[in-house]
């Protein structure tokens, strides 16, 4: 038995990259998992599996922009499996480009699910947390969240900020609920795909052919939950070894 079997998962962003990636990971350590994000086929195949490798996993469509169904996942969550153990923080999205484009409403899609999306996680599960006096919450942010580039202000912005809030919440509730940041630098995923503008695109390709599987970040994920209860493993920064 692994300390991760059993443990109650809620993993957003789980139709694709690192969320799937973690989400197969956690299942064969005995994970029990509610797989969260808007595409529902592919959560349908990620559970379907889950299940056939003899997983627990089940899932609920959700926009993490979106507050009540943060809840809604929770309270989903809590009546399935009967606690939240861990949120992982995952959902995501990555629309470089120059300020001087002002593509203001890709600005406003990166701070409502990068930023707000994050908020409406930890609101949704804090205070089954607090009251079990048991929990673990795991934030998605960056290399992007500790140093910024040209055409990533927006974005490393919103890492930025999963960092302060991460670190905020840890020194707020860390007694009885730990709190980890996962900042990874690239990642074969399909983050790409949300880039519109073409010279960003341009100027992140050379980075992303050194980009590194999936399940490097998974494999840190499952470090930080399977520490002992008085572990906190605060931050991870993992990147490619070519990334300068
Ligand atoms: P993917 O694009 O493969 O995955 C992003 C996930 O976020 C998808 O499952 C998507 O699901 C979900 N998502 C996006 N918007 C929403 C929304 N409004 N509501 C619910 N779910 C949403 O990229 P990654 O796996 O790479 O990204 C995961 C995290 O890792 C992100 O926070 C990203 O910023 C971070 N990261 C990634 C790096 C990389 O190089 N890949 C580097 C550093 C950090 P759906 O579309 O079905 O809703």
């Amino acid at each position: 038995m692994n300390s991760i079997s059993g443990k109650s998962v809620i993993i957003t962003g789980a139709s694709s990259g690192i969320g799937e990636a973690t989400a197969k990971m956690l299942a064969e350590r005995g994970a029990k998992l509610m797989l969260a994000a808007r595409r529902e086929e592919r959560l349908q195949d990620l559970v379907s599996k889950i299940e056939q490798a003899g997983g627990t996993a089940t899932y609920q469509t959700v926009d993490v922009t979106n507050y009540q169904q943060m809840q809604a996942l929770a309270q989903t969550t809590l009546d399935k499996y009967g606690k939240i153990d861990v949120l992982l923080n995952n959902a995501g999205l990555m629309p470089l480009s120059r300020l001087d484009k002002l593509r203001v409403e890709e600005w406003d899609k990166i701070v409502d699910v990068n930023i707000k999306g994050v908020l409406y996680g930890i609101a949704a599960v804090l205070p089954i947390m607090q009251s079990a006096k048991n929990g673990h919450i795991i934030n998605i942010s960056s290399v992007a969240g500790h140093v910024v580039f040209p055409g990533g202000a927006v974005y490393c912005g919103s890492k930025f900020a999963v960092r302060a809030i991460s670190e905020g919440l840890r020194q707020e509730v860390g007694a009885d609920i730990r709190c980890t940041i996962i900042s990874p630098g690239a990642v074969a995923t399909e983050l790409t795909n949300s880039i519109q503008d073409t010279e960003a695109s341009q100027n992140i390709e050379a980075i992303y052919q050194e980009a590194i599987d999936a399940d490097a970040i998974a494999r840190a994920i499952v470090y930080a939950l399977e520490q002992p209860p008085e572990v906190d493993v605060n931050e991870i920064l993992i990147r490619p070894t070519a990334q300068a």
